[in-house]
Formats: structure tokens, sequence, C-alpha cells
């Protein structure tokens, strides 16, 4: 797992794929100079074989945690994951970090997610506690030699998902793996082997031992890959989905309109995958479930919550239509709106209308609360009623000024 790119006091540095696959090249270089076995392990291997550019690389190493720190130094190590014999290695300027880990074997998993402790073991026990043969195989980059104890290399050129071991007892032992199933099949477009993918639908219901943020972190990985349409449809069809996401309900329309979707951030795709199933109070809900950031919840009930705003866009007063159009999530909203209606004549209409300069788009408004309070308006509930009123007038272009905005209030109070 990575926890960030390595930083420097003004923020993220972007991570150089050659950077980082050098500096990890450079890691194994030196434990092997000071007499360790060193390989690269699991994801960047598999990777590097499918000819993509791995998102971090990790190295599996016979060195122990204090013997990695003293090899690197402490300052240019992170000892977060010490007791499972995880160090982190700081690379240079744009080559992130490497996750060292000593060879292990993990022991018995008490709680369906995390082994109760590990011992330092060998390579071969190492691959054996990894979860997937394509996930379990390691590389010496200086030889350019793949060891494979687990069958992995076949089973990557076959683009096939397989549990290490018996199915049933590695996804007993932790449970995220059976949403990793899906996400692997998916992501990687591997079909599941048929015991892996059995044990994955009869043990589904038990994924809710998973905590939120980490069945959202998932999720997150999911939605957001361009495979997230099948993997929505595999969540469906294994019955993971029913216990993370009971709102919702898979069919051909829906993953129609999230394979449309193109490039969504994980709020749009949520909103995209609930729409039309949930009002906002139960999108909330899921949002809650999952621990989403305020930010996140408010863009995916807002995006269900507008999806039917525009209808009938294209003659709406500007004063109703303004608002969506210069609301920050307009884009996401257009977004849906095209991949749940395509050629839908609103999406169009909005996309043509943000093209104007802002000043027209949203021009600064004519009364403040200011005004209000000076011309003596009691404060309350009014306030808001009176400044939505004057704001949809100057819209609406019946109000060009102050005064006039003045004289509508006036109007308004007397009425009221
Ligand atoms: P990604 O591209 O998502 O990073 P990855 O395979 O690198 O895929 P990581 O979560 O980064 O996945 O984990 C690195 C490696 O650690 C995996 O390839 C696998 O060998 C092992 N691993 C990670 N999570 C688990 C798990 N829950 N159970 C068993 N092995 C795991
Ligand atoms: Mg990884």
């Amino acid at each position: 797992m990575c926890f960030c790119g390595a930083t420097t006091g003004r923020g993220f540095v972007m991570l150089i794929p050659e950077n980082q696959r050098e500096f990890a090249v450079d890691i194994v270089e030196k434990l092997r100079n000071a007499g360790f076995e060193a390989y690269w392990a699991g994801g960047c291997v598999r990777d590097r074989l499918l000819g993509r550019v791995p998102k971090d690389y990790d190295v599996a190493t016979g060195a122990v945690p204090d013997e990695i720190r003293q090899l690197f130094g402490r300052r240019r190590t992170l000892a977060i994951g010490a007791a499972f014999g995880v160090i982190h290695v700081l690379g240079p300027k744009g080559a992130g970090q490497v996750e060292v880990a000593t060879f292990r074997r993990d022991a018995a998993y008490s709680d369906g997610r995390h082994p109760d402790n590990v011992t330092f073991s060998s390579p071969e026990e190492d691959a054996a506690r990894r979860d997937f043969t394509v996930n379990g195989l390691f590389y010496d980059p200086i030889a350019d030699e793949v060891i494979d104890f687990v069958g992995g290399r076949d089973d990557l050129q076959n683009g096939i998902l397989r549990a290490i071991g018996r199915p049933c007892e590695r996804f007993a032992e932790d449970k995220l793996r059976l949403l990793r199933a899906v996400r692997f099949s998916a992501t990687l477009g591997f079909s599941i082997e048929a015991e892996t993918l059995e044990a994955v639908c009869k043990m589904a219901a038990e994924i809710t031992v998973v905590s939120p943020e980490r069945i959202a972190m998932e999720m997150r990985e999911m939605l957001t890959s361009s495979a997230r349409a099948e993997a929505v449809r595999l969540l469906g069809c294994t019955g993971l989905a029913d216990a993370i996401l009971p709102e919702f309900t898979t069919g051909e329309p829906i993953l129609t309109v999230i394979n449309r979707l193109e490039v969504p951030g994980f709020p749009l795709a949520l909103a995209a995958v609930l729409c039309g199933l949930v009002d906002t109070a139960a999108a909330r809900q899921v949002c809650n479930r999952w621990r989403l950031s305020n930010k996140e919840t408010d863009r995916v009930c807002w995006l269900i919550g507008h999806f039917d705003a525009l209808d009938g866009a294209c003659s709406m007063r500007w004063s109703a239509l303004q608002p969506i159009v210069v609301a920050e999530g307009i884009e996401d909203l257009l977004a849906l709106r095209e991949a749940a209606l395509p050629g839908c004549p609103e999406a169009a209409h909005c996309r043509a209308i943000l093209k104007r300069p802002p000043e027209v788009l949203d021009p600064p408004p004519l009364l403040t609360g200011d005004d209000l309070h000076e011309i003596g308006v009691p404060q309350g509930p009014q306030y808001r009623l009176l400044l939505n009123r004057v704001r949809a007038a100057q819209l609406d272009e019946e109000i060009h000024s102050r005064d006039e905005a003045l004289k509508l209030v006036d109007l308004l109070i007397m009425e009221s």
C-alpha cells in the first residue's frame, strides 16, 4: 500500500515512472550488496509483465526491519508498518517511496481482516500468503528473472484470477480479498477461476466485517477505473453489491450509463450508480456509511437532487437555471445527464451558456444583506426571501440598478 508521494515543503512532487523504477532497482541492488535476498514483489511484477506502468513498487527481502533501516538510514525510512515487517524507503525527487517488506508468513486471522501476528520467513511462504496467483510473483530486476512459486505466470498469460491456495480459506482469513477479486478481475480484464468465483459468491455477505472506509477505498478504485461497468456487473452477480450497497439494483441500462462516463471522479461515478434508485436522503446514508468527506457527500447528493432539475432547461427562466449552471458541480451534472440521456438538448444548452463570460454568468448582486439592514429590514427568514426575489429579478433583467432593487424591496414588503 502506498502512503503518498515524496513531499517537499511545497507539497506533492510528481512521480516519474522511470525514476520510481530506477529507485526500486537501486533498493534491490543495495540489499543484495549487503548480503540479503531481495526481489520486486506483487502488483509491480504483475503490471510490468502486462506492459502496464506500476502504481508503486514493493520489494520483498530477507532483511528484517532493523536491518532495512540501518541500511537505508533512519532519515530516509518510515517504520509505520514495522510490526508487520514493512519499512517505507523514501526515494529521491520524483521517485516516490518503495515499500520494503521482510519475507513473512501470516499467523491466524481472527478478525477476518488482519493477521494476529507475522513471522519472518522464506520467499516461498511470502508468496503463499499473498491473495491471488498473479499478485504472488517475484522479479529479480538485476538478473531479469521472474520467480514464480504459485503458478502466477501462467495465470497472467491466460488472463485468470485465481486465489492462492484454497479460496474459501483465503477469503475467510481476510474478507477484503472478496472485493479485491472483483476489482482485479475487472481492471485486469481477467476471468475469475471457477472455484475462486464460487467462494466469492458463497462468502459475499461476509464482506461487511471489513471497515466501511476500506470498502469505500475499493469502491473508489473500481468506480474511477475505466473498468467500472464490469466491476459493477461483477459486484451485482457475485452478491457483493447486496451486502455493501443494498440500495443498488444492477441492470443493463445502469451499466451502460456508468460506462459512458469519461474519467469520472468518485462522487460522479457513485451518483451514476445510485441515480434513479435512491433519493438524496438515501444517497447521503450511503456516503455517511462509507465515511466520505462532507465535500464528496454533498456532491453526490447535489447530483442526485439536481438530475431532474435540468428538465426543460432550454426554455427555463434564467433565474431558475442560473443557480444550477454556476454551481460547482455543474460539469459533473452535465456529464451525468449526457451519460444517462445521450444527445439531450439540455446539456448542450448549458454547455453553450457556460461559454459566457463570468460577469454575465454570475453578475455581482444588486443588493446584499447589508443593504437590507441599512434600510431597517428586521433580520429573519424574510431576508433570504427578499434577496432571492431581488436576485431573480436582476437575472431576469426586470431590474438593472441598486435603486430599482430597493424599490422592489419596498414593494415586496408592502405586499407581504
Ligand atoms: P494495485 O495496483 O491496486 O496497487 P497491488 O497488487 O499492488 O495492486 P497492493 O494493495 O498495493 O496491491 O498490495 C501489494 C501486494 O501485496 C499485492 O500484489 C499482494 O501480493 C499483496 N496483498 C495486498 N493486499 C493483500 C491482501 N489483502 N491479502 C493478501 N495479499 C495482499
Ligand atoms: Mg500496489
